[in-house]
């Protein structure tokens, strides 16, 4: 990565505000449900805290829409995260202010941790309000973002804050971009990328970047995606749901054709029952397994077949490097899960480098209890998806180069990334 960290600079006896990404998800009495994101900021947090700073943390959490929601405090957090750093952490109940000025520039002591509250709780922070990010700005002498997971939007504690101080990455941050920019960048081949999901129209970017950037070896397309483009090729596909936006896509990526080392299933697993990946399939649905270009009408694909994951399976054992990004299916529901696991066995066992991003694909990867055996597994959704598209983070792109960069531009996407 040629971004500054901390590791580049002095930050002893000083005040370090560090953007994490605690938008963690909490149960109806406010536990935290899941501590992944808290237990990934922890390195970046003792680091400081062993070379003397005074660590300020702010967040976002849910979507508040700019005003105060007590369910979507950073309080629990706060608990959390104390107990997993084994020391005192203070938290205040706004994250600008005059009760959080006299805390950090007053109370906090070196060596010390507070969080703040949501930042999400005042409008500015979304419109990236120049006024609000100074006043982020003044609560420190030198900002860290360690928040990859919200690394791809430009707001004021993830990019405006960055103009007003000297502004460099944490070790989370560091790390997923030195991982991530690896397996495009420079990966051992065969590469082989699978892309799965419920849309093509939220994976084109990726589709197009992998094909004619990275140049990917093989990629494999499951999920529901597969539908529009075997509707493209003319195929029927039943009651299976494709948009239009998603079908134009296709249309457009398969107009000459299928292209070179683009694999799609052959075979899929199809129900004659909506489902709701919130419910238990309803016991009256039908389930068989179809030729992928024979989809009976009426009925509508949720996974890829057995012939597929099979071959699929294949490709990958015989891959050097694998970027996966999206269920193969409808994994949430078992009769629809068997896809997705058996992708996951087979990139935990092809002993490949593997890179694992975006929400459900996590959740799916640990669910089929692989985890430890997947080389990265991103902390974020969407910024891990925009960077697999090529495109700039803005909250990345805000802090200081390693070295300063020639004055020449390059093509967007093309080089430069950090
Ligand atoms: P990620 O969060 O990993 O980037 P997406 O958000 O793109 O993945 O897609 C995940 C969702 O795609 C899952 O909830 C899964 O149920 C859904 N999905 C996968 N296959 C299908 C399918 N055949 N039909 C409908 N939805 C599907
Ligand atoms: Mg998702």
């Amino acid at each position: 990565m040629d971004k500054k960290t901390i590791d580049d600079v002095d930050v002893t006896g000083k005040q370090v505000l560090v953007r994490v990404d605690y938008n963690v998800a909490l149960d109806a009495e406010g536990r935290v449900l899941d501590d992944t994101r808290i237990s990934a900021s922890l390195d970046t947090i003792r680091t400081l805290i062993d070379r003397g700073a005074r660590v300020i943390l702010i967040s976002h959490l849910g979507r508040p829409r700019g005003k105060p929601a007590p369910d979507l405090s950073l309080a629990p957090v706060a608990r959390r995260l104390q107990d997993l750093l084994g020391r005192p952490v203070a938290f205040l109940h706004d994250c600008v202010g005059d009760e959080v000025n006299a805390y950090v520039h007053h109370k906090l002591k070196d060596g010390e941790v507070v969080l703040l509250e949501n930042v999400r709780f005042h409008p500015e922070e979304e419109t990236n309000d120049p006024a609000f990010a100074k006043q982020l700005a003044a609560l420190c002498e030198l900002y860290v973002n360690d928040a990859f997971g919200a690394a791809h939007r430009a707001h004021a504690s993830t990019e405006g804050v960055a103009h007003y101080r000297t502004a460099v990455a944490g070790l989370l941050m560091a790390r997923e971009i030195d991982h991530l920019g690896a397996v495009i960048e420079s990966p051992e081949r065969p590469l082989t990328a699978i892309l799965g999901g419920s849309k093509v129209s939220t994976k084109v970017g990726v589709i197009r970047n992998l094909l004619e950037r990275v140049k990917v070896d093989h990629l494999l397309l499951g999920g529901g995606m597969t539908y529009a483009f075997l509707k493209a090729l003319g195929k029927p596909v039943g009651a299976s749901r494709v948009d239009d936006e998603s079908l134009a896509m296709a249309r457009d990526l398969v107009k000459n054709g299928i292209p070179p080392g683009v694999a799609l299933p052959t075979d899929v697993v199809v129900t004659d029952r909506g489902f709701d990946i919130k419910k238990p399939l309803n016991p009256e649905a039908q389930v068989k397994i179809v030729p992928a270009e024979q989809i009976p009408e009426g009925w509508q694909g949720a996974d890829i077949g057995p012939e597929t994951a099979k071959r699929f399976g294949e490709i990958i054992r015989e891959s050097k490097t694998v970027i996966w990004n999206g269920p193969v299916g409808v994994f949430e529901i078992e009769a629809f899960a068997k896809g997705t696991n058996a992708i996951a066995h087979a990139v935990a066992a092809s002993g490949a480098t593997s890179v694992v991003g975006g929400g459900e694909s996590v959740t799916a990867v640990h669910q089929a209890g692989v985890a430890d055996q997947i080389s990265w597994i991103s902390t974020g959704g969407g910024a891990s998806l925009e960077f697999l598209e090529g495109k700039d983070l803005p909250g990345l792109k805000a802090l200081e180069d390693k070295t300063p960069k020639p004055e020449q531009s390059s093509p967007a996407g093309a080089t430069g990334r950090a």
